[in-house]
């Protein structure tokens, strides 16, 4: 079964066929990949094998696997995924562990993940960080459902509090300016240009969470200059980007005069993904922050 399968997807160009199709078979039969040989060699009630070839199908039409079986593995944890919510990838774990890494001396850090999309990096850092504070904003309530199923899934509902709305937003208007240690994101960043050239799966994920505009900065450069309204002095801002955004970056963060202890890290491939940040002093709240933003239109950022 697994071998027809497996063929079956290896002529639609599937990249790891063998791999996807023990996958949807284990999520099909609520099996352990690795005890899928019984079952593997049984016949299969023909219910459950038309299931297995629909599922098949849509994965041969490229269709995400992680959306297909309805879960992705993040920080080794499982998370609900669907798709109003991008896939948590492992290079968002760089973000998570970069920003980590800049908390360890506070014992009960407050902590803001910026367009939280499925919540996996807001509770990734709930998991690590056991006396921490979160607050996670998102503009899309389809992707907020799922942020907040997987936070109660993973024991820390109530330590993350999940907002609707555009970017800081609505964290000004709970009162937080000045209040955060972190502020943590993963914007969309890939340029407008570059999207057709990513994979037939990405064409699955929700565009808000993938489309950075013209340089694919669009959005941090909101984030850029509203992080400091929300930033304690000595605060971090630690966002994702794609290799080679980081000069630009640099320079936007650097042309705040808020902003300094300025680093990028590479992902696990080497490349680089992650910019971090220090806030040194008071930002100011600018006009078109605050109150008035919470009803702009604006995206959705996946996490
Ligand atoms: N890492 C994603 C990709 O390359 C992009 C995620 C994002 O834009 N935040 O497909």
């Amino acid at each position: 079964m697994v071998v027809w399968a497996t063929a079956l997807l290896e002529s639609s160009g599937v990249e790891s066929p063998r791999l996807d199709a023990e996958c949807l078979l284990a999520s099909l039969l609520g099996r352990d990949r690795l005890h899928l040989y019984a079952a593997a060699e049984e016949r299969m009630p023909s219910p459950v094998f038309e299931v297995y070839q629909a599922l098949l199908g849509r994965r041969q039409a490229r269709e995400p696997l992680a959306y297909l079986t309805r879960t992705k593995e993040f920080w080794s944890l499982s998370f609900a995924v669907t798709p109003a919510v991008l896939i948590p990838r492992p290079e968002t774990e760089t973000l998570v562990e970069t920003a980590l890494a800049r908390l360890n001396e506070l014992q009960a850090p407050v902590i803001a993940d910026i367009g939280t999309g499925s919540g996996a990096i807001a509770v990734a850092v709930a998991k690590a960080l056991p006396h921490s504070r979160l607050y996670a904003t998102e503009i899309s309530s389809r992707a907020l459902d799922v942020a907040r199923e997987n936070a109660a899934r993973h024991g820390v509902l109530e330590r993350i509090t999940f907002l609707h709305g555009d970017l800081v937003a609505p964290l000004l208007c709970l009162g937080l300016a000045h209040h955060c240690d972190l502020l943590v994101s993963n914007p969309p960043y890939v340029a407008t240009r570059e999207l057709a050239g990513l994979p037939a799966e990405v064409r699955y994920e929700p565009l808000e969470a993938l489309d950075g505009g013209s340089d694919g900065l669009d959005v941090h450069r909101r984030l850029i200059s509203e992080a400091s309204t929300l930033l304690r002095p000595g605060g971090w801002l630690a966002l994702e980007m794609a290799p080679g955004q980081g000069p630009s970056l640099s320079r936007l963060l650097r042309e705040q005069g808020v902003f300094g202890d300025i680093e990028v890290t590479p992902d696990l491939s080497g490349r680089e993904r992650v910019i971090v940040a220090r806030c040194t002093g008071p930002g100011s709240a600018r006009s078109g922050v605050g109150v008035g933003l919470r009803e702009r239109a604006g995206r959705t950022h996946g996490g």
